[in-house]
């Protein structure tokens, strides 16, 4: 595979929908692993109790890890819990465990609640760690969990499911993003939409890929993620599809994917 040319500045991108099962554990981690595979350090942070992030990269997250919840908490810093992912060496994931399931409440009355990732990824901390990229997966829900994600984030990537309801509640999580950038986050931006799940032979995901093109114009990425069984078996080997099955559909689409938002980004930075 061709080499990625490295962000002017690092990018840090947080990918949300508070929908369930629209494909965010599966963008991110796909994503992080073809920026990884097409020479880019690339930094996860597993911001879901469920871990599935954690177990996608093949990283341990069984209780009593170190994981994002001990960085909320400000007991340790980032570099002491990520590690490399089963992928490659320059992927690393920092991973979640069943304690961040309770954060949500704990951090309420704790001092700079929203503020408490991004001042564990503050640039002196990445700049140790070298890497380019970091990608968080957010829970599915619009918590303190997802706002720590965007006030630490430079940009925002929705997922968008090829499916009925799939544009039910964006209206939410884009006013959501609004109050993040007028209070707290004002350099945040949406910077990508990706079409996941698309199944080519049906009218509706045609129709739902042309609404979403229609109302995000160029933000939608020009690549759509296919539905591939063998996208959806990768996690289960502690897998990306990229490692899992190099040569399928689903790993050329996420390769694909990684790449347009790399040379994207580059187009915006040079603009
Ligand atoms: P979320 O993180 O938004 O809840 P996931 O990424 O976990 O969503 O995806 C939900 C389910 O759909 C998972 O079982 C995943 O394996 C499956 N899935 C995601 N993307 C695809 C795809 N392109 N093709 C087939 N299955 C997919
Ligand atoms: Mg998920």
């Amino acid at each position: 595979t061709m080499q990625l040319p490295r962000p002017d500045r690092r990018r840090i991108m947080t990918v949300a929908n508070q929908k369930g099962g629209v494909g965010k554990t599966t963008s991110t981690v796909n994503l992080a692993a073809g920026l990884a595979l097409q020479g880019l350090n690339v930094l996860v942070i597993d911001l879901d109790p469920q871990g599935n992030a954690s177990t996608a990269l093949g990283v341990e997250h069984r209780s009593g890890v170190s994981s994002v919840y001990e960085i909320l908490l400000g007991e340790i810093g980032v570099a002491e819990a990520a590690v490399p992912s089963k992928q490659a060496g320059n992927l690393l994931c920092v991973p979640a465990t069943l304690d961040l399931a309770g954060s949500e409440i704990e951090l309420v009355t704790m001092v700079a609640r929203e503020a408490r990732l991004r001042e564990a990824l503050r640039p002196e901390v990445l700049e140790k760690l070298d890497v380019d990229y970091v990608l968080i997966d957010c829970p599915p829900s619009l918590g303190l969990l997802t706002v720590n994600a965007m006030v630490a984030a430079h940009e925002v990537a929705i997922p968008i499911q090829c499916e009925y309801y799939a544009l039910e509640g964006l209206g939410q999580l884009l006013s959501n993003i609004e109050l993040v950038q007028s209070h707290l986050n004002p350099s945040l931006s949406i910077s990508t939409i990706l079409l996941t799940m698309y199944d080519g032979r049906t009218k509706l995901a045609d129709q739902v890929a042309g609404e979403v093109r229609q109302h995000f114009g160029e933000l939608a990425l020009r690549t759509v993620i296919p539905r591939s069984v063998k996208i959806s078996e990768a996690p289960g080997f502690g897998q990306t599809v990229l490692t899992y099955d190099p040569g399928s559909r689903g790993a050329m689409s996420y390769l694909d994917a990684a790449r347009e938002i790399a040379e994207r980004g580059i187009e915006r930075e040079t603009a």
